[in-house]
């Protein structure tokens, strides 16, 4: 899962992109209005946590005009304290859900695992297939419940297949959601990741559909 931080107060920015990555997730920042137009028409995030009071272009503007293009990525906002104009704004204006600033980052990573959750129609927060469970609270796996260790790539490319479960994922998707955009991509890593997740959590867990990309059923 990856996920776009429009912050641009620096150590606001640099709290949320660490604390989310900590959490499993791939990150983007942009500092401004203008960057984060761009970011997010051109890469795919499965949410985006948008502060309002931007330089360039205003938070709420770029909201109106995502929706009005159609982009329906989850947005998290984030509102000043106490504002609750800025509230129904953020919300009028197509958010998903909002934390009010001063905030403690459990809650941004909550509501965020809550957007994405429901944007994928999962209603449980712990996500099952056969005998592997995932747990995005904790940035967990199991299999018959033991826990599996696996690295930081490992788990985004489970993490978001778990998330589409039953749907064929093409390599490009899964490269393009398991990496910041900064990394140094490479999409043969992908088989590599898919590979060691089977052997870590049975052979035939992840299908490979041939020419189209990997399920998990
Ligand atoms: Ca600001």
């Amino acid at each position: 899962m990856r996920i776009l931080v429009v912050e641009d107060e620096a150590s606001l920015a640099k709290q949320l992109t660490s604390s989310i990555a900590e959490a499993g997730y791939a990150v983007d920042h942009a500092a401004d209005g203008e960057r984060a137009d761009f970011l997010a028409q051109t890469e795919p995030y499965d949410a985006m946590v948008l502060d309002l009071g931007l330089p360039k272009i205003d938070g709420l503007t770029l909201l109106r005009n995502w929706r009005e293009a159609g982009l329906a990525t989850p947005v998290l906002v984030l509102t000043a304290r106490g504002s609750w104009h800025d509230k129904l704004r953020g919300i009028d204006g197509g958010a998903d859900d909002y934390v009010s600033k001063p905030f403690r980052i459990e809650e941004v990573l909550a509501r965020l695992r809550a957007l994405i959750r429901r944007t994928t129609g999962h209603l449980t927060p712990e996500l099952r297939a056969g005998s592997v469970a995932l747990d995005p609270r904790q940035s967990r796996v199991t299999l018959d419940g033991a826990p599996v260790k696996l690295t930081g790539h490992e788990f985004r490319v489970l993490s978001y297949l778990m998330h589409h479960r039953g749907r064929v994922v093409s390599q490009a998707e899964l490269t393009e959601h398991i990496y910041a955009q900064d990394f140094d991509r490479d999409s043969n890593t992908v088989e590599v990741f898919i590979e060691r997740l089977r052997r870590k959590l049975g052979v035939s867990f992840i299908e490979t559909v041939r020419g189209l990309g990997y399920r998990i059923e």
